[in-house]
C-alpha cells in the first residue's frame, strides 16, 4: 500500500535517457576491464540520471550578445560579475543526495560529515557558488578545512551538486558568443581549469571541456591551459601502455601542471564526460607520481 501510495505520489521512474544508458554501458564495460574502479563507477551508476543538465535551466543571467562579446573579446567568463540565480533548493536537495550515494559507496564518514555540514548550514552553499564563480576556488578548500572536512571530495561533491544546473546556464549562453575565438586555457562560461580536452574528430581538434558547467573551446594543441605556456621543449605528454591513441595526459615542465586527454568522434554529451574523467583515473594517479597536479 505504501508503495502504490508513493507511486501515485511521484509517478513511474522515469526510463534513463539514452545519453546516460550509453554512458551506463560504458561504465560496465570499464569495469571489466578495470574492475578497481568498481567503487566509483558504481556510485556514478547512481548519479547519472541526476547529473545530465536541468530540462528547466534556471534563469540565465541577463547578457546582451554585444555585452558577452565584449566579455570574450577582454578574456572574462561570462559568468564572472554576473548574479546567478541557481536553485538552492534544488542545489541542497542534490548535495544531500550525492552525499547519501557517496556514503553507500565506500566513503561513509566523510560523506556524512558534509551532508551534516550543508544541513546545519555550516558550509552555505550559496557563498561556495559565488567563490567559485568569482574565480576564488581556493576559498571553498579553505572553508572545508576550517570545518575539518576533505577539501577535495568538498570540491568534488559541489562540482557535481552545480554542474547540472551550470551545464544549463552554459547551454543558454553559448550561442551568444558562438564561432568567437577564446583561446584561453581556463573556461570561458565559468573560468574554472578544464576536466580534461578532447581530440576530436578526424582533424583532431583539441577542445578543452569545464567539469563545473561542461563547456567547451578549442584550443591549440601546443599550450598549457595553466600558465599559457607554448615552449614545445617543455610540453610534453606521457599514455598508459597501449592506450596511446584513446588516453594520453598533456604535461608542461614550467608550472607542473596537467591536462588529460580522450579522443572523441563528437563532442561527449555530460554523462560522457563524467565516465571519460573516471576512465582516465590512472592518469591523474601517474600523474601525481611524476609530479604533476592540476
Ligand atoms: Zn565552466
Ligand atoms: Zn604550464
Amino acid at each position: 500500500m505504501g508503495a502504490d501510495f508513493l507511486r501515485k505520489l511521484l509517478g513511474p521512474r522515469a526510463a534513463p535517457s539514452p545519453a546516460v544508458a550509453e554512458a551506463r554501458a560504458e561504465l560496465d564495460r570499464l569495469c571489466r576491464q578495470r574492475p578497481t574502479l568498481s567503487a566509483p563507477a558504481a556510485l556514478l551508476h547512481e548519479l547519472l540520471p541526476d547529473l545530465v543538465p536541468e530540462e528547466r535551466p534556471p534563469p540565465a543571467p541577463p547578457l546582451t550578445a554585444e555585452h558577452a562579446r565584449t566579455k570574450r573579446a577582454g578574456g572574462v567568463p561570462l559568468l564572472r560579475g554576473e548574479s546567478v540565480s541557481l536553485d538552492t533548493g534544488i542545489l541542497r536537495r542534490r548535495w544531500l543526495r550525492v552525499c547519501a550515494a557517496l556514503a553507500r559507496h565506500g566513503e561513509p564518514e566523510r560523506a556524512r560529515r558534509l551532508a551534516a555540514a550543508v544541513r546545519r548550514g555550516s558550509l552555505g552553499l550559496d557563498e561556495l557558488v559565488r567563490a567559485v564563480l568569482a574565480g576564488r576556488p581556493d576559498e571553498v578548500y579553505a572553508w572545508a578545512d576550517a570545518l575539518s572536512l576533505d577539501p577535495g571530495l568538498t570540491a568534488t561533491v559541489l562540482r557535481l551538486t552545480l554542474l547540472p544546473q551550470l551545464a544549463a546556464v552554459h547551454a543558454v549562453l553559448a550561442p551568444l558568443v558562438q564561432g568567437l575565438p577564446w583561446g584561453r586555457g581556463s573556461c570561458p562560461t565559468c573560468g574554472s581549469w578544464p576536466l580534461l580536452a578532447e581530440y576530436r574528430g578526424l582533424e583532431q581538434l583539441r577542445i578543452l571541456r569545464c567539469g563545473l558547467c561542461a563547456a567547451e573551446w578549442e584550443v591549440p594543441r601546443l599550450l598549457c591551459p595553466f600558465c599559457g605556456n607554448r615552449d614545445h621543449r617543455q610540453l610534453g605528454y606521457f599514455s598508459a601502455e597501449g592506450e596511446e591513441g584513446r588516453y594520453r595526459a598533456a604535461t608542461c615542465d614550467a608550472c607542473r601542471g596537467y591536462v588529460k586527454a580522450v579522443a572523441t568522434l563528437g563532442p561527449l554529451d555530460v554523462p560522457g564526460l563524467l565516465v571519460a574523467d573516471l576512465a582516465t583515473l590512472h592518469l591523474d594517479l601517474a600523474a601525481a607520481d611524476r609530479g604533476f597536479s592540476v
